[in-house]
């Protein structure tokens, strides 16, 4: 009569069905490896009751028939084996997860078929020959001279899996690799105790131990799993990347930004505007079979396919873009998103997640100003990139050296012929001694936290020009805010400190601001120009005639001039059609009891037809170009009162 210690297998059945409840809470559904460790989890529960089975079946020996035991101990021990089995099949996937190469894990697959096959074929031959286990003349359970010959299947599966680590070792993932410096020691251990002591059942427990390890590998992917849609978090995309291009895979990715869901979920509430990213994520997610979505930012999604030329990325991006262009349907809402899409081809260039999300996401910034809102990082988006990189460091130069340069454009007051008015404009000059244009610094210094400096340079150099020349000479200075220079919260305390320092009228200083800072937070920025007005400041409206003119806002707010965009004066007095609309804004802002600043006049006939017309300033290279402070006080002295008689 044998004696078998039961305690171990119970208490590790216990612990499976405490495993299985807390897999079937988190409902994780509808992933094929979690799939697999589903099976994992109903096979290991199984082989542990088939096995409390067997030792009641031995212990019945004698009132029970012998091919009922023959059978049960035969299932029992298949049942294991197929667990093992199961186990590593499943340690393999994870292991190739983040290689695209199909083959070798189709190849690992059949060889751990095959193992069980021959294991099966063997108890098949235990039948009749006993050499694993049978039943002597007494019906007692004896151990054959193949006892252990399972173990030897674990022991080459748990070979293989450690091969196939330690070859892609950049490529597999930090939890799969916990998993695989934890597991192979304990599997061993716990089989050694079992060697040692065959008359504690304690299979459940080796099984228990592989379970547990991947459950707590699974913890931690939940972790990296977005908390909205079934795709990765941006923390995974970045992993993903990493192992991606440790393993020197080949794969494009593509990014999408939407644009208008602020209005999405304006509209339709923020769970509809929710059920609609969980759409799109799992439309992403079925587009491939080997797929994978992330979402990278609010309303912003990567793809991460395989990739396998360019006509099949092509078209991926060509479906991308077409299911983008049709209407969501969900939850009954039908929205068409405003997207920008850009996608990058990664075939084993020097590139690390960090660069290749850099790339994305400056490919991003250009695909919105084109006309499809798609492009695919080359070799010149590259090159802008690298140009503007340039141009960011310069501007961190230029901050730290004091390089920037306030330079100066006379404006001409039609009525006295005196140049009684200046724009400040900021420079920066490349390391040739060239200058770059503020449009195209400016934006940039904002993105990059720098505007509030540069702002300072303008501000103060303006304040000191103020205070150093009489009103006679140089009536006022103006300066431009962009949005986030006038929404910024010191701008008013800025300000004061300014004409605390210098002690200038502040009617002398005119706040340019454009049209684009009139579609923001209007309350707050009523709030602003109110304060700014009563301590002394005057406004100017900029850029007038360019982007979505916006009557109304004018009429809401107190500007003392507006300045008609160049784009409006350069067909003037050749163009009939820019004529009339000139003609018709100096008319109405008259009416309105504001002055009007004609810009970008370059040529005699456009001033001329100005002056006419009633104009009050004329701003541009007709009369003088923007220039350094010097030259600036210089072409006052010179061109100041007297240039009308000339
Ligand atoms: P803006 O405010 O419209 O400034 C006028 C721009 O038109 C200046 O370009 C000036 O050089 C140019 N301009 C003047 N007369 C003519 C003309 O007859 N023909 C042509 N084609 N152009 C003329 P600039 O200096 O390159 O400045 C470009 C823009 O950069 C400015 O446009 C302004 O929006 C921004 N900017 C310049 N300085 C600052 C600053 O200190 N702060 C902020 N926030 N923006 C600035
Ligand atoms: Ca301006
Ligand atoms: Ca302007």
């Amino acid at each position: 009569m044998n004696k078998w210690f039961l305690s171990a297998e119970l208490f590790s059945l216990i612990i499976i069905f405490i495993l299985m409840l807390n897999f079937y809470e988190r409902r994780w559904k509808g992933f094929p490896k979690r799939k697999i460790y589903h099976f994992c989890l109903l096979t290991s529960a199984g082989s542990i009751l088939l096995n409390i089975l067997c030792v009641y079946t031995i212990d019945q020996a004698w009132n029970i028939p012998l091919w009922v035991n023959l059978l049960c101990n035969s299932a029992y021990f298949l049942l294991i084996v197929a667990v093992s089995t199961i186990i590593a099949y499943y340690l393999m996937r994870l292991l190739f997860e983040h290689i695209y190469q199909q083959r070798q894990q189709q190849i690992f697959a059949g060889i751990f078929l095959f193992l069980y096959l021959i294991f099966f074929a063997l108890i098949l031959y235990n039948l009749r020959s006993g050499i694993i286990f049978y039943f002597d003349e007494n019906r007692s359970y004896c151990r054959g001279p193949l006892i252990n010959f399972g173990y030897g299947i674990m022991g080459i599966q748990l070979a293989i899996l450690i091969c196939i680590t330690l070859r892609n070792l950049k490529s597999v993932s930090l939890p799969m690799r916990r998993v695989m410096r934890i597991l192979p020691p304990i599997i061993l251990l716990l089989t050694a105790y079992q060697l040692f002591y065959p008359d504690v059942l304690f299979n459940g427990g080796i099984i228990v131990a592989a379970n547990i390890i991947l459950l707590v590998n699974f913890q931690s992917r939940r972790i990296e799993q977005d908390t909205l849609t079934p795709s990765g978090s941006r923390k995974s995309f970045h992993q993903e990347l990493t192992l991606r291009l440790g393993g020197h895979q080949h794969f494009q990715v593509v990014m999408i930004a939407v644009h208008t869901f602020g209005s999405v979920n304006h509209r339709y509430g923020h769970e509809k505007g929710d059920n609609l990213l969980y759409e799109i994520a799992k439309w992403l997610e079925e587009l491939h079979p080997s797929a994978h979505s992330f979402r990278v930012g609010n309303v912003e999604f990567t793809l991460l396919v395989p990739y396998t030329g360019m006509v099949a990325s092509r078209k991926l991006l060509d479906t991308i873009q077409k299911r983008f262009s049709e209407p969501w349907h969900v939850d009954h809402m039908s929205v068409v998103l405003d997207v920008s899409i850009a996608d990058l081809i990664c075939t084993d260039q020097d590139w690390n997640a960090t660069d290749i999300l850099e790339f994305l996401n400056f490919s991003l910034s250009l695909a919105k100003e084109r006309p499809d809102r798609t492009i695919r990082f080359d070799e010149a988006v590259y090159r802008k990139m690298e140009q503007r990189n340039q141009i960011i460091k310069r501007m961190q130069q230029s901050v730290r050296e004091g390089l920037f340069q306030v330079w100066y454009q006379p404006i001409y007051h039609c009525s006295t012929g005196k140049f009684s008015m200046a724009e400040a404009l900021v420079r920066m000059l490349d390391p040739d001694g060239n200058p770059i244009s503020p449009s195209v610094f400016i934006p940039l210094a904002e993105q990059h936290g720098l505007i509030s400096e540069i702002s300072d340079i303008v501000l103060q150099n303006a304040g000191r020009l103020l205070a150093e020349t009489e009103p006679e000479q140089l009536g006022s200075v103006s300066v431009n805010l962009s949005m986030q220079q006038f929404m910024s919260a010191s701008l008013i305390s800025d300000l004061q400190a300014l004409i605390d320092r210098y002690r200038f009228d502040p009617g002398r200083l005119k706040l340019e601001m454009t049209e684009r800072v009139l579609s923001g937070d209007i309350p707050r920025m009523h709030q602003i120009m109110e304060k700014l007005h009563q301590m002394g400041f005057r406004f100017s409206l900029d850029d007038f005639g360019t982007g979505y003119s916006n009557l109304s806002a004018v009429l809401d707010c107190s500007f003392s001039s507006i300045k008609l965009d160049k784009s409006l004066i350069q067909g003037y007095s050749d163009n009939r059609r820019s004529t009339f609309l000139v003609n018709a804004m100096l008319d109405l802002f008259h009416h309105m009891g504001c002055q009007v600043v004609a810009e970008g006049v370059e040529t005699e006939a456009q001033a001329r037809a100005l002056i006419s017309r009633g104009a009050d300033w004329i701003q541009g290279f007709h009369y003088a170009r923007p220039m350094p402070e010097t030259d600036f006080l210089q072409f006052l002295r010179l061109h100041g009162a007297d240039f009308a008689d000339r």
